[in-house]
């Protein structure tokens, strides 16, 4: 993650040096930053919410898996907010 530019999340530069247009983080679109955004948080509709309540509930019954055999990706890095 050396030189990751966070205007326009372009790497092998930092954003002082950045000659890019600002990329939005939120809606990917370039022109304006994710604090103007004018688009809202996607909100989760109703029904993906149940869906993933009712994926976690069901989950239960289920027997884990393995363990060792699942190599998880680590997590994004924080947003520069
Ligand atoms: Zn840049
Ligand atoms: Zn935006």
């Amino acid at each position: 993650m050396m030189g990751l530019c966070f205007k326009c999340f372009e790497e092998g530069h930092f954003k002082l040096d950045c000659t890019n247009k600002v990329v939005c983080l939120r809606c990917k679109l370039p022109g304006h930053e994710s604090k103007d955004c004018k688009r809202p948080r996607s909100p989760l509709p109703e029904e993906e919410l149940r869906r993933s309540t009712a994926a976690k509930v069901a989950r239960k019954d289920q027997p884990p898996r393995p363990s060792g055999a699942v190599v998880t990706h680590p997590p994004p890095p924080p947003p520069p907010w």
